[in-house]
């Protein structure tokens, strides 16, 4: 069968929308396969708020990347930097210094470049200043590394991503399912894929697999992760169960990376079973860091603040999942409500509010009340209330001689109304995936690069492992999927 295409892409998500512009700039034929349909389609890319981390050395890096930035925005607004060695040391860091250092350094040092790519390509950027910002005196300031998002939130990036595909003459074939790799033995050539009853063969010199994790197949999950991982939510797309990875280690390719570690957060107790677009991430709860969370005995069972948000909520969903019955009460007192970011005001929420804490404690489904009263009082006599309060910073206002300690942001919980929201376990992705090379080539398991066979995204294993810096999952699939594409165009043109 000859080729018609140059570069074939599996998935039509962020990964896999970036690869397919830099193969087609490379002046690849490029045809895009996305399993969902178009009303679905996007993966987890569109479940996204859009949050983007990169490296930036100021407000004028900024403007580069948004330059609608307005004078007023920059009089009242401290952005901070985010500068390459703050985004490694934040990699190592968070991944207990596993975190492949060939693909950080990848990741790290092209991310602003990619952002001026992405801008350049026509993607949009806004501050974000909803969720990242705190107002200090009258002035915002930005916390935590993570300072942009996409213009529309996921939905905006894929939205814009495939406008751009198609105004290139891209080719995005929807409900097209990818069920193997055509293989001789030696190279990739192609995809048999599956459109409703149909099955059929592409051919192209060059294969992208950009098509996201194993987070919604729960035998894997249980498989991978373990016993119990089969009882959490999907927080995103129905349709990441693990092909791309599968398809690519039946060819040979070597798997790589933390194959029993997710990303997974506090995601409301009754919302269902995968993601839903309509609501988006909301179902998400992440201001922990201003309250405590109590599992069914009554009993906190971490530090809710460890650290800034951004660098512990992508690990404490495993940590609710393993509480008796997986879900935790998040507890808040008048103090801190105004900081709740907005996705505790959505009408999708599993909720409990009273003037005192008797009245809360009657209210916490499936929680010990008077345990949970006794934790409450052991909790707000150990706070250390002669530390300043500051929500941007470590504060470092913490507990004294209680188990788990809260470390940063204690305050009694004292003032009505108190509030409560029950969470169970959300997945994000997965981990694990299939080692590459610094040219996204996927690598076999005598680490040879397997001749027509790219990668990008989730998919890619190596870069996180027990946990994640927020925003990194996009930039990754940014800057590989960027790579990949060039690359594939490369190999497949010059031929
Ligand atoms: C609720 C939620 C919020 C998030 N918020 C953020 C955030 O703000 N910032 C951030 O950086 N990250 C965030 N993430 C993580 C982020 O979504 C992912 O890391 C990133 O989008 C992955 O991009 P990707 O292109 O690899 O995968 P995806 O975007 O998931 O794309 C995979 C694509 O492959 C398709 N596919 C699957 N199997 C096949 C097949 N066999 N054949 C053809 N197509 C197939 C899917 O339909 C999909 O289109 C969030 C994730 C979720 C779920």
């Amino acid at each position: 069968m000859a080729a018609s295409y140059d570069v074939i892409v599996i998935g039509a998500g962020n990964a896999a929308f970036c690869a397919a512009h830099a193969a087609r700039e490379a002046g690849a034929r490029v045809v895009m396969l996305e399993r969902a349909p178009e009303a679905e389609s996007g993966g987890n890319s569109r479940f996204t708020a859009g949050a983007i981390r990169f490296a930036y050395d100021g407000v004028e890096d900024l403007k580069e990347i948004m330059p609608d930035l307005t004078d007023q925005e920059i009089a009242t607004t401290d952005f901070g930097r985010y500068t390459e060695d703050q985004f490694f040391d934040d990699m190592a860091r968070v991944t207990q210094y596993r975190a492949d250092p060939d693909l950080v350094d990848i990741l790290v040092r092209r991310s602003f470049d990619t952002m001026k790519w992405l801008r350049a390509k026509g993607i949009r950027f806004v501050p974000m200043y909803g969720r990242q910002a705190f107002k200090i005196d009258g002035r915002f300031k930005f916390w935590g590394g993570l300072t942009v998002e996409a213009w529309g939130g996921g939905p905006g990036l894929v939205a814009r991503h495939a406008e751009i595909a198609k105004a290139h003459g891209i080719e995005i074939r929807y409900g097209t399912r990818a069920t193997g790799l055509v293989h001789d033995g030696v190279e990739v050539s192609g995809v048999r894929y599956r459109r409703g009853t149909d099955l059929g063969e592409l051919r192209a010199p060059a294969v992208v697999v950009a098509c996201g994790g194993f987070e919604a197949n729960a035998e894997m999950r249980t498989r991978y992760l373990g016993p119990g991982w089969e009882l959490a939510k999907v927080r995103g797309s129905r349709f990441n169960t693990g092909d791309g990875i599968a398809m690519a280690l039946a060819v040979g390719a070597m798997a790589h990376g933390n194959w029993s570690g997710c990303h997974a957060v506090g995601w409301d107790r009754n919302a269902p079973e995968f993601g839903d677009l309509a609501v988006g991430d909301a179902f998400q709860k992440h201001s922990y860091p201003f309250g405590i969370m109590v599992n069914a005995r009554g009993e906190r069972f971490v530090d809710e603040g460890a650290d800034l948000r951004n660098y512990t909520y992508a690990k404490y969903g495993h940590e609710v999942l393993k509480q008796p019955q997986q879900f935790a009460w998040q507890v808040f007192d008048g103090k801190v409500l105004h900081l709740l970011r907005d996705e505790y005001r959505i009408r999708q929420i599993t909720k409990a509010s009273a003037a005192t804490l008797e009245e809360l404690a009657g209210k916490l489904e499936g929680v010990d009340q008077n345990a949970f009263l006794e934790t409450v009082r052991a909790y707000n006599a150990a706070v250390q209330t002669e530390v300043l309060f500051d929500p941007t910073v470590k504060d470092g206002r913490g507990t004294k001689g209680i188990a788990p300690p809260k470390s940063n942001w204690a305050n009694p919980l004292d003032t009505p109304p108190f509030e409560a929201y029950q969470v169970t376990c959300g997945i994000t992705f997965t981990f694990g995936g299939l080692r590459i090379d610094e040219g996204t080539q996927v690598l076999d398991t005598d680490l040879q690069p397997i001749p027509g066979l790219y990668a990008a995204g989730e998919l890619v294993g190596g870069l996180f492992y027990f946990n994640y810096p927020g925003g990194t999952g996009l930039m990754s699939g940014a800057v590989f999927g960027r790579l990949a594409g060039a690359s594939a165009a490369l190999v497949s043109i010059g031929r």
